[in-house]
């Protein structure tokens, strides 16, 4: 721990926004599975770490909340499964296309299926229990850097200071506009709407659904609930003007949506929703400061494997800096290019074959070819593509 107090006094409370006037070693910025899971594997290496959220857990987040297995090795290591909590089983992947065709296949590697309501709460209760300092209910608004040092500015008009910063701010954030992120500039089609249901649904399966301009995937979570959520471009909404008459007009165009919208109880008083969703290829590192999780790159949802790369991505540079500090303290240099080696052999690919494959995603003739697709050996190997190697 490098405690050089900066200014004035210090009340430290882990979950309350106390003063912070003595330096970090590490300052993580957004709490969900990037930055929660950093922060606990960096304060167990006996760092001293800052996780700063700007909203209260526990919360619901717009995610189809299905993960992919390859994490479960890494997670029940780590005591970080979320077993108690009785996260679903998930095995078979169901495609059907706008007009209803339909193919289902074995998931190679397979899923589960688990709320982020519940599981970033029991992610938060880890890091609280190992030690990591998070302060709640608090917007970073700017992170600059001097030589090596990171400062960070909060919405509560205080600072902190720390000797690495990492991002793990989600795909979109202020932050993105205060460091004039490139991908920011841009603005994205893509909404995302997501409900929780109680339906008749098989409990080993997700299913997407394909409808005009969009896709709508369906599995199980904890307990009796399921997860709907679906990405649409937003002329879908333009043109339909309201959420639930583009539900009625675009997606029941595919008869399993209408059955299954039909046949179910909507848990929520009213839908999640989040726009300008993009899956442009960003920059891992700005101005110094670390990327990790949706910040550093986004996967396209129909692969269902961002929440598998945002934790990925937290423990290669968790090891990373773990490793290099006991070599040669915080050399940002050495850390950085471990970093972006590790990042790109893992994760480019992966991306790049989202995002060619969500093309065939939302028109009629393409969705059918994905269905067609999947009948055959390619098409279970982009699946595999999409998807990493337990780890
Ligand atoms: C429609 C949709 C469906 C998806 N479905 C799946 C799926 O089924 N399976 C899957 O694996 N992935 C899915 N994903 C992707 C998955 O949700 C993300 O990849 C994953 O949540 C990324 O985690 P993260 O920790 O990087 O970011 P997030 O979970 O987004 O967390 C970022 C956090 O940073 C906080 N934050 C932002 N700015 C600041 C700030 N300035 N100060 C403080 N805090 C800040 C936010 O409040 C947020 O809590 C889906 C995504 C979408 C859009």
């Amino acid at each position: 721990m490098s405690f050089q107090a900066i200014t004035s006094i210090t009340i430290n409370n882990s979950t309350s926004n106390s003063i912070l006037s003595e330096k970090r070693d590490i300052a993580i910025v957004g709490g969900g599975l990037a930055g929660l899971i950093s922060s606990i594997l960096l304060k167990r290496a006996g760092l001293d770490v800052v996780l700063i959220e700007k909203k209260q857990y526990p919360f619901h987040r717009v995610c189809g909340e299905y993960i992919s297995n390859e994490v479960v090795p890494f997670l029940k290591r780590e005591q970080l499964f979320p077993n108690d909590l009785g996260p679903a089983s998930i095995k078979n992947f169901q495609l059907t296309s706008t007009h209803g065709n339909s193919h289902t296949i074995t998931l190679p590697l397979g899923g589960f299926g688990i709320s982020r309501y519940a599981l970033d709460n029991h992610l938060f209760k880890l890091a609280l229990h190992a030690g990591v300092d998070v302060l709640q209910k608090t917007v970073v608004t700017d992170i600059s850097k001097e030589s090596t040092n990171f400062l960070l500015t909060l919405d509560n008009g205080k600072q902190v200071s720390a000797d690495l910063a990492i991002g793990s701010f989600g795909k979109r954030s202020n932050l993105d506009k205060s460091l004039n992120r490139n991908s920011f500039s841009k603005r994205s089609p893509y909404l995302a709407v997501k409900y929780h249901i109680k339906t008749d649904h098989p409990h080993e399966l997700i299913t997407l659904h394909n409808f005009k301009n969009g896709y709508c995937g369906i599995s199980k979570v904890e307990g009796n609930t399921f997860n709907l959520c679906y990405l649409s471009h937003r002329s879908n909404l333009k043109s339909a003007g309201n959420i639930s008459d583009m539900e009625n007009e675009v997606l029941f165009q595919n008869p399993f949506l209408k059955e299954l919208f039909k046949n179910s109880d909507f848990l929520f008083d009213k839908p999640l929703t989040i726009n300008e969703i993009s899956f442009r290829t960003k920059s891992l590192f700005e101005n110094g400061i670390i990327m990790i999780g949706d910040s550093a790159g986004m996967i396209t949802p129909l692969c269902g494997n961002g929440m598998a790369m945002a934790i990925h991505s937290a423990k290669m540079l968790s090891d990373i800096i773990t490793h290099n500090r006991s070599q040669y303290g915080f050399d940002h240099d050495q850390i950085r290019k471990k970093f972006e080696n590790s990042w790109r052999s893992r994760f480019s690919q992966r991306l790049m074959i989202g995002r060619s494959v969500q093309k065939l995603f939302g028109g009629t003739f393409t969705s059918s070819l994905a269905v067609h697709m999947l009948k055959t050996d390619l098409g279970k190997y982009l699946v595999g593509l999409t998807h990493g190697k337990p780890f």
